[in-house]
């Protein structure tokens, strides 16, 4: 995966500019500045995107399609705030619609100074961008590499408190999602766990060592109960979650159906349980802004 590297896609985006940095960032692209010596290519799509270039301060309607540009791209990503708008809001940080800086809405790795900022700093910011990148996309081969040592196995009371740990990491994003830190992932203690763990029985994945993920359940009157699935951030959308989910079917073994609950924004959560087998019998709520979703499955 070299190639990405020397050949960077970038996409731009104005978040709400006054166009100084913009025209700044097209004069990159003529002959004089040439980025294209970089191998660097524009391109108008996030999902074949590197690099996101944004200018401008964000305000209430850029800030979800920023988001939502962002979601869009594929792993290892960098993003450059271009400017003193994108940076921190810049002159219009006091207007009463805008957000400030684009690290109010997504994580920044790169700033870029200047109102407008000249080429030279922007390719300056591309060129450390490249670092960032290359630096990222050899984290994630290591990654890669060490999901073949994973080992899925039933959980020991020793392993409670990093099993703690990694389930606080990884409900972090569906707090932010909600809005909500108190989401009982969350708010659960060690000790809690540990009394848990006296009538449930636990599932952990484990790679070079580490517990990177874990599930829980007990079955009930012919129903395999199974909640709680953690996946540390690092090692999500590689296949554990699923890996998981299947060991701890498989080992309540009493279960004639098996129930599982998530939330009703947590896509994610509903694509790997739909694609499971799972489906929606009914929903609740947990508080006043979210609903939760049952869903059940045949054995
Ligand atoms: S930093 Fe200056 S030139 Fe760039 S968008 Fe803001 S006001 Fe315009």
């Amino acid at each position: 995966m070299s190639h990405l590297v020397k050949s960077p896609w970038i996409i731009h985006y104005d978040a709400s500019s006054c166009n100084g940095c913009d025209i700044e960032v097209l004069a990159c692209l003529t002959p004089m500045y040439d980025v294209e010596r970089f191998g660097i290519v524009n391109t108008g799509n996030p999902k074949h995107a590197d690099i996101f270039l944004i200018t401008g301060s964000v305000n209430e309607q850029t800030r979800s399609v920023v988001k939502n540009i962002y979601e869009q791209m594929p792993e290892p990503k960098v993003v450059v705030a271009i400017g003193i708008c994108a940076s921190s809001g810049g002159i219009f940080r006091e207007c009463y619609n805008v957000a400030g800086g684009v690290d109010k809405v997504i994580p920044v790795d790169v700033f870029v100074p200047g109102c407008a900022a000249r080429p030279e700093s922007i390719i300056d910011g591309v060129v450390q961008a490249l670092g960032i990148l290359e630096k990222r996309h050899a984290y994630q081969q290591s990654v890669e590499n060490s999901i073949g040592q994973l080992i899925i196995s039933q959980a020991e009371e020793s392993d409670l408190p990093e099993i703690m740990s990694v389930q606080k990491t990884a409900y972090q994003s569906e707090a932010e999602l909600y809005n909500d830190p108190s989401l009982p992932p969350l708010q659960q203690t060690l000790e809690q766990l540990r009394e848990a763990f006296k009538t449930q029985i636990l599932f952990k994945a484990v790679i070079n060592g580490k517990v990177v993920g874990s599930i829980r359940g007990y079955t009930a009157e012919g129903t395999g109960h199974i909640s709680r699935l953690s996946v540390h951030p690092y090692f999500q959308s590689k296949g554990i979650g699923k890996k998981l989910v299947s060991a701890i079917e498989a080992r309540l073994t009493e279960a004639k159906r098996f129930e599982i609950f998530t939330w009703h924004k947590s896509s994610r959560n509903l694509e790997l349980y739909g694609k499971l087998g799972y489906r929606e019998f009914k929903t609740d709520q947990l508080n006043s802004a979210i609903n939760r979703v049952y869903l059940e499955k045949a054995k």
